[in-house]
This record gives C-alpha cells, sequence and structure tokens, in this order.
C-alpha cells in the first residue's frame, strides 16, 4: 500500500507545474442529410453506415494527431465517402435524367482562402483531388464539364471509366423517380453528398464538399457543394463550414459563407467590445450553435432543407440540421469519436468536445 502511495505521489510530482497546453485539433464529417428514421432503417445496413463513417473520421482524425494539415485531413475524409458505394459521391453517385453520373466538388483552404472547384464531372474518381488540384495548379477556382476534365488529363488523373460509379441503387431510384413522375426529394428522401471541414494543430481550418447532385437532375444543373460561398467555406478568421441538402436553397442562401459572415462579425464585435478585456473570450460553443442554427432556419423559411458541419477556431464541432437525421461524425484533440445519423442521438445533443 505505501509502495502504492509513493508511486502514486512520484507520478504526480514529476508532471511539469504548468502543463502546456496540448495544441487542440477537430473534425467533423457528414455523409447527407435526409429524412432518416430509425424504424425504417435495418440494424445491417445502420452499423454500415456506421462503419463507412467511422472510416472516414478515422481517416482524418488521424492526419490531424499526427500534425498533418486540416486540408490534407479533408482529403483524407473525403476519399473513402467517395470510395463507399454507400454515399451520393464518387462511386454511387445519383443519375442524372439522362442516366449519367455528373460529380460535383469543391475544397477550401481558410489560411489564405484559397479554393478549387469541379462541376459536372464524369471520369474523375476522386472529385475531391482535382477540385484540390484547381486550387494548387490553375489560375482559377471553379472548371466546370469537358473542361475540367481535360483539366485532369493535363494533370496525370486517370481516366475512371463512367460504369465505375454507376450503382444498380442509383439507377433504380432514377427508374422510381421516371415511373412515378416523382420529384429528386420523393424519390430519396435524403442526401447523400458528403463532407470535412477540420481545424488542425497550427490553428488552420480547411473545408470540402463532394457529390453526385441531386437525382434527375438535367440541363446541366448544378447545385450548392461545388460553390465557393453556398456548399463550402473556409476562414481562419470564422470557422469552417460544409453543407448537404437541397442545393437550390443553400446556393439562395449563400449557406457556407453566411455561417462564416455571421461567426467573424460577431467575433469581431466581442473583441471591439472588449477593449482589452483579457477575459474575453472568441465565439463560443453555444453562439457558433445558434449561428448555424439561425441560418439553417433561414434556408427553411424559403423552403429548403438539409444541414451543415462545421469547425470554429476554438476547435468547437458543430452540427445542424433541419431534416430527421444526418450521416455525421466528430472527432477532436480532447478524446471525442463519435458517429451518429439520427436526429437526438450523441452528437445532436453532446455540448462539449474541447
Ligand atoms: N446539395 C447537393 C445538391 O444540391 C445534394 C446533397 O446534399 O446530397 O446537389
Amino acid at each position: 500500500m505505501q509502495k502504492l502511495i509513493a508511486a502514486i505521489a512520484l507520478a504526480f510530482l514529476s508532471q511539469p507545474a504548468f502543463a502546456e497546453e496540448a495544441p487542440k485539433w477537430s473534425i467533423a464529417i457528414h455523409g447527407g442529410a435526409g429524412t432518416l428514421d430509425p424504424d425504417t432503417m435495418t440494424p445491417e445496413r445502420r452499423a454500415e453506415y456506421e462503419a463507412a463513417l467511422q472510416v472516414a473520421l478515422d481517416a482524418g482524425a488521424k492526419v490531424l494527431a499526427e500534425g498533418g494539415s486540416a486540408m490534407d485531413a479533408v482529403k483524407a475524409a473525403i476519399i473513402p465517402m467517395e470510395d463507399s458505394p454507400l454515399f451520393n459521391a464518387g462511386r454511387g453517385a445519383v443519375f442524372t435524367w439522362d442516366g449519367t453520373n455528373e460529380l460535383d466538388s469543391s475544397i477550401m483552404d481558410g489560411r489564405d482562402r484559397s479554393a478549387g472547384a469541379v462541376a459536372g464531372v464524369k471520369t474523375v474518381r476522386n472529385p475531391i483531388l482535382l477540385a484540390d488540384t484547381v486550387r494548387t495548379q490553375s489560375e482559377h477556382v471553379m472548371l466546370m464539364g469537358a473542361g475540367a476534365e481535360a483539366f485532369a488529363a493535363e494533370k496525370g488523373f486517370a481516366v475512371t471509366p463512367p460504369e465505375y460509379f454507376a450503382t444498380p441503387a442509383r439507377a433504380e431510384a432514377l427508374e422510381r423517380m421516371k415511373a412515378r413522375k416523382l420529384s429528386a426529394l420523393d424519390v430519396d428522401h435524403k442526401f447523400g453528398t458528403v463532407g470535412a471541414v477540420a481545424l488542425d494543430q497550427n490553428g488552420n481550418l480547411a473545408a470540402g464538399t463532394s457529390t453526385g447532385g441531386m437525382t434527375g437532375k438535367r440541363w446541366g444543373r448544378v447545385g450548392d457543394a461545388p460553390v465557393i460561398g453556398a456548399g463550402t467555406y473556409a476562414d481562419n478568421r470564422a470557422c469552417a463550414v460544409s453543407a448537404t441538402g437541397w442545393g437550390e436553397y443553400f446556393l439562395r442562401v449563400g449557406v457556407a459563407h453566411e455561417i462564416c459572415a455571421r461567426l467573424r462579425a460577431t467575433n469581431e464585435a466581442k473583441a471591439a467590445m472588449a477593449e482589452g478585456d483579457e477575459t474575453a473570450k472568441p465565439v463560443e460553443r453555444d453562439e457558433a450553435q445558434y449561428i448555424a442554427d439561425a441560418v439553417m432556419a433561414d434556408v427553411k423559411s424559403l423552403g429548403g432543407d438539409g444541414g451543415v458541419i462545421l469547425v470554429t477556431p476554438e476547435g468547437h464541432a458543430i452540427f445542424s440540421f433541419n431534416t430527421t437525421g444526418m450521416y455525421r461524425g466528430r472527432a477532436t484533440s480532447a478524446g471525442v469519436s463519435e458517429v451518429a445519423i439520427f436526429g437526438g442521438e450523441a452528437t445532436a445533443s453532446v455540448t462539449t468536445d474541447h
């Protein structure tokens, strides 16, 4: 017993008097929002989604825990979801009216607000990587269709055959939509776009989003996912946001930029009013949640639905959705690592992450 007490005392004394705070990191991911009901999803299906979300979350968290950049973490998390047929991005993308799969993606670095995006690409396995190449190796922000594919070829991307992206479940959804004259929302009841937002140990933020769009889209329709400011935005002064939902409404509200702008304005107002008060804090978790909820309420007031994920410079990983569920997950340096699907589950109610 005495030995034990001595060992505990030694362990305690060997700690530095003022342990330095470990650098923070944080990541949140989504795999789409929508009408998700635990009573209509089989336990097997639920386990499949949770496992796929965990793989993506772990891939991103590993990058951050090892000191990698937020940009690399966002790509690491999105790639497995683009590769999984479960989500509406990359393989498993929804079908256009003409029976093709057309992919949209965007990515943004909060450090310098550099951004890249592609729309309507058909032969690039991981559109998030092409979006990032537009960001780093072109003087443009957004490329579309055949031009984006020519750029991909020039930068050494392999041409992936269109059949790779097509899955029977998505083909059936298009058939059902046509047969019953349904809208994209009636046929799916959910959005399967994928996205990730991250804060790295150096305090940099990044956001990325990737999607096949909406079932039965026509005439070269492009939603919010590849549009910087609508589906994706990152600014180190505010937050990083990725959205999923009925893209037309997210475009009209400019959701991702709107959330960042409100957060930045709140930060600036707090700093100005604090005037040297050292106890003054930047935007706190509940304030960021309030801002995200307010913007999502605005989307709803126009008739749109969906959700967002965001990470703040303080490492708060936040979800907001006005649907019954959202495939989602978050992990932080404080030891949080969780995935969830339905409203009311862990991540919807947990109020601390750091
Ligand atoms: N936001 C996407 C779009 O409108 C769809 C989704 O979130 O699944 O293209």
